[in-house]
């Protein structure tokens, strides 16, 4: 199989799983350079698209070239020119000439390597609402005066809400203000392996080392240190050596520190020891200011009406609505010149996936049926397997799919506690992992609601 036929069908799967929209803005203009060593070298357009395609489907790209095929041991994304494109001989003639990426004006990262910050993530491009004001706040009192006031800060809040934003954010401020200082920016998956490596080359002490010198350590989604115990002991010292210090240290996580599963309890009450913020979804107020301000940084214009559809159409995360936005933006660009309102309302609407709307009686009804057991079993206390598993099928669909809260589920399901709900839903999500079988049944049962 050659480079092409293999990310060609790397992409047939991926068109599978994402929106068009999402499929269009960030896998057109993609293919695989070469493929050395076992390493598949995939070029795309820009930093931008290199962020993403990295953060958010990485894994999924990575798992897929490897059902294809087998020798695949990892992959690196590399940004392509235009002229390289036309130079390189397996270029795909149906993936060039659409340079329309390459003008948005996002292509100015640059992640910086001694402290793993990203310079665009900075206040300034921060739009503040009622939503994330609280962790503003929380971020403002931190600048001030680190290590002293708030320490150490905890924000939490669903994905694409911002919280890798605001904790980069008081990274690159403090660097700007104190220069002196040592920051360092670490997601909790590149800890847990830096950590791995670290014993695995005798090289423990060095780790220790290197993280005790910083003064401000930043920790993204701490949710993933979830069962990885070693590395746990290993943040709970760092973390006690840091506080006496007076360090300033800043986690994130996609919930609240006690709602961690799997996490200890010591370092549960570390976290919980400084400030704890939220940031929620955004509200219509705080959408438009949003949309306006990624319009305008991208030198692009829209007319009041259609920032105002947008920001009614699209109740949802900020990294989905400059999913959108950059849709309108490539498509204006596409077609070289400004679109229609018409045309825009178009394409919100094409792009807007459907909310669901199903009721929880139905998930349930459902579910039990798909596994041949009696609804009302599903309410009661029993913890029969073949109740359990369903129960736990319908509490997980009912929050991934149609995002009801956690302790509504609880409620709805015999008045459970909303920490036995958040333990189903992890549990299943980390069987998904490796049962195909499930995985199978559960598209069958999404196919049924
Ligand atoms: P999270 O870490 O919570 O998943 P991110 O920090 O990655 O979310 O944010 C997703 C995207 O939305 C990023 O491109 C970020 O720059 C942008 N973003 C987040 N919050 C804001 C905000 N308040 N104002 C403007 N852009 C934001
Ligand atoms: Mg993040």
């Amino acid at each position: 199989m050659d480079n092409k036929q293999l990310w060609d069908s790397v992409l047939a799967e991926v068109e599978l799983t994402v929106s068009r929209a999402n499929f269009s803005t960030w896998f057109k203009n993609t293919r695989i350079i070469k493929h050395e060593n076992g390493i598949v070298y995939v070029g795309l357009p820009n930093e931008f698209v290199k962020e993403w395609l990295y953060s958010k489907y990485d894994k999924f790209i990575l798992k897929t070239l490897r059902n294809i095929s087998e020798g695949v041991r990892g992959v690196e994304y590399v940004i392509v020119t235009p002229t390289m494109k036309e130079k390189s001989q397996d270029s795909s003639p149906s993936r060039t000439g659409q340079p329309y990426v390459q003008e948005l004006p996002l292509s100015d990262l640059y992640i910086n390597k001694e402290d793993n910050l990203n310079p665009r993530y900075t206040f300034d491009t921060l739009v503040i609402g009622s939503f994330n004001e609280l962790a503003y706040a929380a971020t403002q009192a931190v600048v001030k005066h680190p290590g002293q006031t708030y320490n150490p800060l905890f924000i939490h809040g669903g994905v694409g809400l911002g919280k890798t934003h605001i904790a980069q954010a008081v990274g690159n401020k403090l660097k700007e203000e104190k220069s002196g200082k040592k920051i360092y920016y670490i997601t909790s998956e590149k800890f847990s392996m830096d950590y791995i490596n670290s014993v695995q080359n005798n090289r423990v002490h060095d780790f220790k080392e290197k993280y005790r010198k910083y003064d401000v350590f930043i920790m993204d989604d701490i949710q993933f240190l979830s069962g990885k115990e070693k590395t746990q002991e290993e943040l709970f010292h760092l973390f006690n050596i840091l506080y006496e210090n007076n360090k300033q240290i800043i986690f994130s996580s996609d919930r609240h520190p006690n709602h961690i599963h799997g996490l200890e309890d010591r370092l549960k009450s570390r976290f919980g020891a400084g400030m704890i913020v939220d940031i929620t979804t955004p509200e219509y107020e705080s959408r438009m200011a949003i949309i306006r301000r990624k319009i305008q940084s991208s030198n692009f214009s829209l007319n009041d009406d259609s920032v105002k559809f947008i920001a009614e159409s699209l109740e949802c995360s900020i990294r989905e609505l400059e999913g959108i936005i950059n849709s309108i933006i490539c498509q204006a660009r596409l077609k070289n010149r400004e679109l229609q309102q018409t045309e825009i309302k178009l394409l919100i609407k094409n792009n807007i996936i459907p909310k669901k709307t199903a009721s929880i009686k139905d998930v349930i009804k459902v579910v039990s049926e798909f596994y041949h057991i009696d609804e009302s079993a599903i309410y009661e206390k029993t913890r029969r397997k073949e109740i359990v598993k369903p129960r736990q099928i319908a509490m997980y669909l009912l929050r991934e799919d149609f995002t009801v809260s956690y302790p509504t589920i609880g409620e709805k399901f015999g008045g459970r506690d909303h920490t036995t709900v958040i333990h189903s839903c992890d549990k299943i999500k980390s069987s998904i992992k490796d049962d195909d079988v499930l995985v199978e049944e559960l598209s069958q049962i999404r196919a049924l609601l």
